[in-house]
């Protein structure tokens, strides 16, 4: 199974030090097949990020073994003004939007995850905390996928996006990031489905959003390329 991880940040966000070469770099090393850099934005900078994560992954190219998606996570932006960000980081190049959603340890405006769910540039609303069963059922018409965070903190409401998932049939739209800061943080596929069994899953369906799942929203990407 590939290791796919769709939440990745660098030296491009406020709290990261390793830049995106050395991200791309380290992860490759790893033996991860794609890889998602997805940095914290907001009205001021989505444009300028987008732009050198393009020139970063342009001298990465140099490099085989690892497929390289730039993107963006939209962070303590007003529920009201996400979709014109959104909108903005597609139109700057943005492969995959992620939205820094309402998880325990670092709180943001409530409604910052049905916002999220609602604008169909979003492709995965990261950490959504305590979602609501009515959120759920919305991503499902949406097809917004949904995190499993490895990240301390942010984990500690697995349990209870991966018991909602299911009970609605949501289980495809599961996906596990790392929501990694710094090259320590990334992980392997088979540690990736063991914090996904940790969230409550039965081995066939922590596969299934380890392997599965995120080749879907690869899939996605590519057609949208096409
Ligand atoms: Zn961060
Ligand atoms: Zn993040």
């Amino acid at each position: 199974m590939r290791r796919i991880d769709y939440h990745v940040h660098t030296s491009l966000s406020h709290d990261g030090t390793w830049s995106p070469l050395e991200m791309i770099r380290c992860a490759r090393e790893r033996g991860q097949a794609v890889l998602a850099l997805t940095d914290h934005v907001g009205p001021s900078n989505v444009e300028p990020v987008l732009e050198a994560l393009r020139c970063e992954r342009g001298a990465a190219l140099a490099w085989s073994g690892i497929e390289v998606l730039i993107g963006v996570e939209i962070t303590q932006v007003p529920a009201a003004r996400i979709a014109e960000v959104a909108h903005r980081a597609r139109r700057a190049g943005a492969e995959v939007i992620l939205v820094h959603g309402e998880t325990l340890s670092e709180p943001v405006e409530p409604g910052t995850n049905r916002a999220a769910i609602e604008c169909p540039e979003v492709d995965l609303l990261a950490h959504p905390g305590l979602l609501s069963q009515r959120d759920v059922e919305l991503a499902l018409r949406t097809g917004t996928f949904l995190e499993l965070s490895a990240r301390a903190g942010y984990c500690l409401t697995n349990g209870h996006l991966a018991r909602l998932a299911r009970e609605a049939g949501a289980m495809p739209l599961l996906l596990l990031d790392t929501d990694a800061h710094r090259p320590d943080d990334l992980i392997g596929a088979e540690h990736a489905v063991r914090i996904a069994r940790g969230a409550g899953l039965s081995e066939e369906e922590a596969r299934q959003v380890v392997g599965e799942n995120a080749e879907g929203l690869l899939a996605r990407v590519s057609d949208r390329r096409s």
